[in-house]
């Protein structure tokens, strides 16, 4: 499984596009802005169905350039947590003091805690770790050791728990026994900034010790 990761706007939000050239198959984890835009043209270029495009959480960073593949007919994926957020994108902009944009996401999908779809060939498990928001899960896929994590956890630091329905406790949770509970060499792919591992984050990261 390749993953390429590209940051986008309007806040530098990481979407991670999941292939396999074998398959001819993708899947893309959350819809920035412009993110259709960015991929569509790769997809074309290598000859790549994409299958799912998967939404860590609700934010307006990772779902504002999700309207375009509900267009496009490709199934989404969330946890119905964070429906409301789903459901009128547009208004968190105003929250953040932004213009206002119109984007309402239509999911195809609601995932839960401890459900597992196959993608690419390949089992994809799906962990509920709220707390950054009610909504946020992390989509892990056990025989690649690779965990996309959404807002939960970063290199070095942790989700901000003061955005509406965030909450710190209820993070640390998720973070010890969801995301620390993965093997220690379990690539973590966050929604902002750089890759890391369980292992590293256990033993290094301030906010959060195991
Ligand atoms: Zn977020």
């Amino acid at each position: 499984m390749q993953v390429r990761v590209f940051e986008l706007p309007p806040i530098g939000t990481n979407a991670y596009l999941l292939s396999d050239s074998n398959r001819k198959e993708a899947v893309l984890i959350d819809t920035p802005q412009s993110a259709w835009q960015t991929i569509a043209p790769i997809l074309e270029k290598e000859g790549l169905d994409l299958k799912a495009a998967l939404l860590t959480h609700g934010h307006f960073d990772h779902t504002l350039g999700g309207e375009d593949f509900n267009r496009n007919g490709i199934p989404m994926y969330g946890h119905k947590a964070d429906a409301a957020l789903f459901s009128d994108v547009g208004a968190q902009l105003t929250r953040f003091g932004l213009p206002h944009l119109r984007c309402v996401l239509q999911i195809d999908h609601w995932v839960s805690e401890g459900q597992s779809i196959e993608l690419l060939g390949r089992t994809c498990q799906i962990r509920h770790v709220p707390g950054h928001c009610p909504g946020n899960v992390l989509f892990y896929f056990p025989e690649e050791g690779k965990a996309f994590v959404g807002d939960a956890l970063f290199a070095g630091g942790i989700g901000r728990t003061d955005l509406e329905g965030g909450d710190y406790d209820t993070l640390m949770d998720s973070i010890r026994n969801r995301i620390y509970s993965l093997p220690n060499d379990t690539e973590v792919y966050p929604g902002h900034g750089t890759t890391t591992t369980v292992g590293i984050e256990k033993q290094s990261n301030p906010f959060v010790r195991a």
